[in-house]
């Protein structure tokens, strides 16, 4: 096989379409594949697709996957056409996507790669610079997005995830059946969610059951503004409504601590995450140390045991049931003397409804958790993110399900 046709052969390059030649630039590195269209074929307009006459030709050069240690460029004069209908256009060529300077083989090796490495890393890796290697990933998930099927999900978690600082936030919204993510917007305000809303078609938007979310005002209104009943639907699930105890017991920790503190006493500095903790994942070592601790800090324990307490009236199943329940956590909150305690305890109260609307419907965030956690190493990888475009960007990437894929003549 000589190597015209090896070349042609690596590359798929088919008719109209044939290698013209192979250099070898040894002292750059480099292979250079020269492509010609054969003489008298037709031009399609890539609108229309109706065959047009020849305008003339522009030279285009595309980075492909290396030949051994060399680097692999094509090169070609592609043809612009002339079409009656849409003007002077360029035709589009099999081996890679419309502006791309990168062959679609090329670029999916780069979307593998970013799904294991930094965009630095698979830049120093693969000689490319950053910016085409971000060019890369955010061609692949305006891609993926255009290809994906109409949202019809019928169990969304909603959440919050900050993107680098403390209080930038975005809005991100799994469907809690694939435990993918549907959407990604700026902020945390009204206008971040109702663009959500917005996607969904009449019919999407009667299919939603259940709707898990923290307490958070914003979000509960475009809720209600958007779904029919939404009072049967809206949950605030177990991990927030734990999540704002598991802070209620701190602030109680750090008063106490505090005044321990002033009078000589440390026990308490250094404890916050055994406070956290699940007492069914203690060892003995650190159960004995979890009980000393609770007989020297009394109101750090009176608010863990209050919040312990409200873990298990998830176990309900009926609404009436778990109302009379919680009521009766609430009164005993809300005696406890313990500002941050009972501060949540009006929170639930004001929220009742729908924390019994995510025991019936057992619905649980879990899902959007675990969405949340891989948000975090996606966030690690990158050491962060300049900007919420760049995070949402990645969200989509890693987390949102969608096929990435460069659409060419190998693998349509
Ligand atoms: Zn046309």
């Amino acid at each position: 096989m000589r190597d015209k046709e090896l070349y042609a052969a690596i590359l798929g390059i088919r008719s109209p379409w044939q290698v013209a030649s192979v250099e070898l630039a040894a002292k750059e590195e480099e292979v250079r594949v020269l492509i010609e269209m054969q003489a008298g074929a037709r031009l399609r307009c890539p609108e229309c697709d109706e065959t047009c006459p020849g305008y003339d030709t522009r030279r285009r050069s595309w980075r492909h996957l290396d030949t051994c240690q060399f680097k692999t460029i094509l090169v070609a004069d592609v043809p612009r056409l002339e079409c009656p209908s849409h003007g002077v256009r360029q035709i589009d060529v099999p081996w890679a996507e419309p502006g791309s300077g990168f062959t679609a083989l090329m670029e999916a090796l780069v979307i593998d790669w970013l799904k294991e490495a930094s965009i630095k890393a698979v830049a120093r890796l693969m000689d490319l610079k950053w910016d085409q290697v971000d060019g890369i990933m955010q061609r692949a998930v305006r891609r993926g997005l255009a290809r994906r099927k109409a949202l019809q999900p019928q169990r969304i978690g909603i959440d919050e995830t900050s993107y680098q600082k403390r209080h930038e936030y975005v809005t991100v919204v799994t469907d809690l059946d694939s435990g993918e993510v549907a959407w990604v917007a700026d902020d945390r305000r009204k206008e971040s969610l109702q663009g959500f809303f917005d996607e969904l078609e009449p019919a999407d938007l009667l299919r939603l059951e259940a709707v898990c979310m923290d307490m958070w005002d914003p979000y509960i209104a475009v809720v209600e503004e958007n779904l029919h009943q939404a009072e049967r639907k809206i949950c605030f699930d177990k991990f927030h409504v734990a999540k704002h105890l598991g802070d209620a017991v701190d602030k109680v920790r750090r008063v106490e601590q505090r005044e321990q503190i002033s009078e000589g006493d440390r026990s308490l500095v250094g404890t916050r995450y055994a406070w956290l903790k699940n007492p069914e994942h203690m060892d003995r070592s650190s159960r004995s140390f979890f009980e000393r601790l609770k007989s020297v800090a009394l109101r750090t324990a009176r608010a863990w045991a209050i919040k312990e307490h409200a873990m298990c009236l998830w176990n309900y199943t009926t609404r009436g049931w778990a109302r009379k329940a919680w009521r009766s956590w609430i009164a005993w909150a809300q005696r406890s003397r313990l500002e941050p305690v009972r501060r949540v305890a009006r929170m639930v109260r004001d929220h009742l409804e729908g924390i019994l609307n995510a025991i019936v419907l057992g619905a649980t965030n879990a899902g959007a958790e675990s969405v949340n956690a891989k948000i975090q190493r996606v966030k690690r990888m990158a050491c962060g993110f300049r900007n919420r475009e760049r995070f949402r960007n990645a969200i989509y990437f890693h987390c949102g399900g969608l096929d990435l894929r460069p659409a060419t003549h190998t693998n349509s």
